[in-house]
Parts: C-alpha cells; sequence; structure tokens
C-alpha cells in the first residue's frame, strides 16, 4: 500500500509512523525545513502532551457520538503506550497534565524523526502540496519542490496540514480549498485557545498580575461557558487557560454585547467564607484581610475600585459594603471586544465538519482513499494537552486504518 501524508505536524506524525508499522509504504510531505516545527513550541517548550482528563464532553465537536468513537479507540493510554515505544517517556503532574519526562519538545520531535527514519518513511521536506487529484488508479498529489512542481500518485492520501493558528509555524489552511474542490465542506476558520481583547476598565493596572479565577462568558443575558484556572491581565485584555478556553466562543459569537465574568473568589470560596466568619469582629484591616487570597497590588486596587478604605478594620465595615465587595469580587462584569488573531492563537475552530469524516478511521465520506486527521478537521479541546491528544489519536487511527 503507498501512503502519502500531508503535514508533519504531530497528527501527520502520528499517522505515518502508524501506517509504517502496519506495513504501508509512508512518503511524508511537509513544506517546513524540518518535522514537528509546531509541536517544538507546544506547552511553551515542554510540550504538555495529553491530560488525564481527556474526556469527549471537554471538546468543542459539533458531534459528541464521533469523539467518543475517536478517542475509545485511541485514548490517553494508547498515546502514552506508543510514546513509550518510540523512546519518550512521560509523567503526570498532580492537576493531571502530562509531560515527557524530559521535559523538553525537542526531545519528542526528535524521537518522532528518528522512529520514522527507522521505519523507513520517506520524508520530503521544503515541498508544498498544492493540489490533491483522485484518478482512477490512486490519489496524486502535486508539490512544489525546489521550485518544480512534480506529481506523485498513491493509493491513499492522509491529508494532516493542520488548520491556520499560528502560520508562521506552517499551517496556512491552503488545502482548504483543494479540499472545497474535492467536496468537502469548509467552515470558515476562526481562532481558538486565543487571549481575549477585554475592556478591563478600573483592572487595568493590573497588568503582569496572574489569578487563578472561575470566569464565565454571557452573550446579552445568556451564559454561553463557564472554566476555571489561571488568567493574566495584559496591556490588551486577558490571556492564560481560564479565557482562552472561552475563546472559540467569543470568534463564534462576535456579538455586541458579550462579557466576561470573573468570580475572583470562585478557587477558594470556602477558605474565604471560614476566614471572613473567623475575623468578622476583629480588628484586622480590610486590605490585611483580603491580602490573604490576594497579591498586596490586587487587594488594594479591588478595594480602590469600590472606594472602600484599606485600613478599615473589618469589624467597621458596614454589612452593606461587605456585601456590595463580596458580590464584586464574585462578578466582576467586563466587556469582551473579540480574540487576538491567528498569529497568537493555539488552535483554529472550523474546516471541515466531523461528519464528513467516519471516526474510527478518519476516512472521507466523500472521497474514498482520502483520511483527513488533526486540526484540519473542526475539532477544539481546552488548554491542558487535550488538542495535541487529539491530534496524535486522529493521526494514528488514520495511519493504522489507511494499511489495510
Ligand atoms: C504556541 C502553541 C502552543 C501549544 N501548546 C500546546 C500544548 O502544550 N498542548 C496541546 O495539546 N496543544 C498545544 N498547542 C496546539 C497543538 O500544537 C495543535 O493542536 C497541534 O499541533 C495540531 O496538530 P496538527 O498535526 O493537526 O497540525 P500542525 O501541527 O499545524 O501540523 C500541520 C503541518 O502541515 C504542514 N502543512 C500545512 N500545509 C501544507 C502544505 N500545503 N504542504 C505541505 N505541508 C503543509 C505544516 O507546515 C505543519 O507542519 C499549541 C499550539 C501553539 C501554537
Amino acid at each position: 500500500m503507498t501512503i502519502a501524508v500531508i503535514g508533519a505536524g504531530a497528527s501527520g506524525m502520528a499517522a505515518a509512523l502508524q501506517a509504517a508499522w502496519h506495513g504501508a509504504a509512508v512518503t511524508l510531505f511537509e513544506r517546513n525545513a524540518s518535522v514537528g516545527r509546531k509541536l517544538l513550541v507546544t506547552g511553551s517548550g515542554r510540550c504538555n502532551i495529553t491530560n488525564a482528563a481527556v474526556d469527549p464532553v471537554k471538546y468543542a465537536c459539533a458531534d459528541q457520538a464521533w469523539m467518543e468513537t475517536l478517542i475509545s479507540r485511541f485514548g490517553v493510554v494508547d498515546l502514552v503506550d506508543m510514546l513509550s515505544s518510540i523512546g519518550i517517556p512521560v509523567y503526570k503532574t498532580p492537576d493531571g497534565w502530562y509531560y515527557p519526562l524530559s521535559n523538553s519538545a525537542q526531545s519528542v520531535v526528535e524521537a518522532f524523526a528518528c522512529a520514522l527514519d527507522l521505519e523507513g518513511v520517506t520524508i520530503i521536506t521544503q515541498a508544498q502540496v498544492n493540489a490533491i487529484r483522485v484518478s482512477g488508479t490512486g490519489i496524486a498529489i502535486h508539490f512544489s519542490l525546489n521550485g518544480k512542481i512534480q506529481e506523485r500518485e498513491f493509493e491513499r492520501v492522509i491529508v494532516s496540514a493542520g488548520g491556520t493558528a499560528y502560520p508562521s509555524l506552517g499551517s496556512r489552511g491552503d488545502l482548504f480549498p483543494i479540499l472545497e474542490g474535492l467536496g468537502h465542506t469548509v467552515l470558515p476558520n476562526r481562532p481558538a485557545l486565543a487571549p481575549l481583547l477585554v475592556e478591563l476598565g478600573d483592572l487595568r493596572l493590573l497588568q503582569g498580575v496572574r489569578l487563578d479565577v472561575g470566569a464565565t462568558l454571557w452573550n446579552g443575558k445568556k451564559p454561553l461557558a463557564s472554566t476555571q484556572g489561571n488568567l493574566i491581565f495584559t496591556e490588551w485584555g486577558l490571556n492564560g487557560p481560564a479565557v482562552m478556553d472561552l475563546s472559540h466562543l467569543v470568534s463564534r459569537y462576535d456579538a455586541p454585547d458579550l462579557k466576561l465574568s470573573l468570580n475572583l473568589l470562585a478557587c477558594f470560596q470556602d477558605e474565604f467564607d471560614r476566614l471572613l466568619a473567623d475575623k468578622r469582629k476583629t480588628n484586622i484591616p480590610l486590605r490585611v484581610f483580603l491580602d490573604a487570597f490576594f497579591p498586596p497590588k490586587v487587594a488594594a486596587n479591588l478595594l480602590g475600585n469600590r472606594s472602600l478604605e484599606e485600613g478599615t478594620p473589618l469589624c467597621q465595615v458596614e454589612d452593606r459594603s461587605l456585601n456590595t465587595l463580596i458580590d464584586y469580587l464574585r462578578d466582576i462584569r467586563l466587556p469582551v471586544k473579540g480574540v487576538r488573531g491567528f498569529e497568537y492563537c493555539q488552535v483554529s475552530a472550523g474546516g471541515v465538519p466531523v461528519g464528513e469524516v467516519e471516526p474510527g478511521t478518519m476516512e472521507s465520506r466523500i472521497v474514498k482513499g482520502l483520511y483527513l486527521t488533526g486540526e484540519t478537521l473542526d475539532v477544539v479541546g481546552p488548554c491542558g494537552g487535550f488538542n495535541l491528544q487529539y491530534a496524535f489519536s486522529s493521526g494514528a487511527l488514520a495511519g493504522k486504518a489507511v494499511s489495510i
């Protein structure tokens, strides 16, 4: 069986390796000068490979059952086994995030490159695929290499060309029009796992501060989704997992009345209530009480925003003022103006709808012999290794299926 894989990202490398392990003659085409370019920058260079909490319900995917099939056929344990077999042992943090033992994305890329080489996969780098043509005998790939257009025919082709996130790393969505030409639908690409453009108002002075919070995105009076996690205040808004996990909804709704509600107490509400009950009747200054939960700069800013004196003893604060402060800390509403662009997002939403691909094999339901994997399809997971798990899973399933 002759197989072409287009794109040597996480998904394409998993596909090529599995196909080779299952006896296929594999050629891997990559536009960049080397394989795994985007993988190198994942997890800030540490490569957050997967997550103990991987579950189909965590993914923004139009068909839950589709995702269930995919993850049940190649889940966390299968990925960990596959990585181990190419010499990448992993470890899990207390909150369930998996990393290579080396803490180095480069070691993951090198292990894949080595395994692909040992399995005899032909890797053609600096090869940009420009066309895919179905013929009577197979599927022809047109690609430019060293300024020359070439054509090669394969029995089956796996498209693992990513989406449009971080285009400088290679994925620019240039195969989407070609997939449309072959009969596939392509949903408009949108930034996901992106920083949010938010009007911070009085909180703009908190630039550079990191907090663990609860965050809820509202469209008018309708809550769209909630998250809990870390966020960072920046000059243009908010960054970090708590808001990035909501960004695919911001880019989808693109509505004028989107608001973000921050609950600053969400991660320690019980401790807050306990300490307040303990200290309510004491002379401890308000600011010192809040310092138990927030950096001093934050506590001062929050009290200033409510026109409360930092030094007022807790026992002298009126119930009404205290309740207003607590309500504020639980629900700070900020207007959302949009998301930062594709250059700043970790994945893109949109692309080919999952319904056009078999979830167990990733074969196109429209073009026989064509397989689609990874970010080329309309699937977005939250921060924490969910997207690499999906990219590896879909690639591995295609690689296994293609050789049968
Ligand atoms: C900064 C950053 C950090 C991230 N960190 C994490 C993390 O820690 N954990 C996590 O789970 N996810 C993370 N992600 C997301 C993760 O990287 C993606 O989900 C994953 O890389 C998608 O894999 P893919 O193989 O589908 O696409 P890609 O990795 O984009 O690979 C596609 C490949 O196809 C090639 N290609 C595209 N078009 C053509 C063409 N026409 N001809 C030839 N080659 C082509 C591209 O050059 C590219 O190498 C991060 C993303 C970014 C940008």
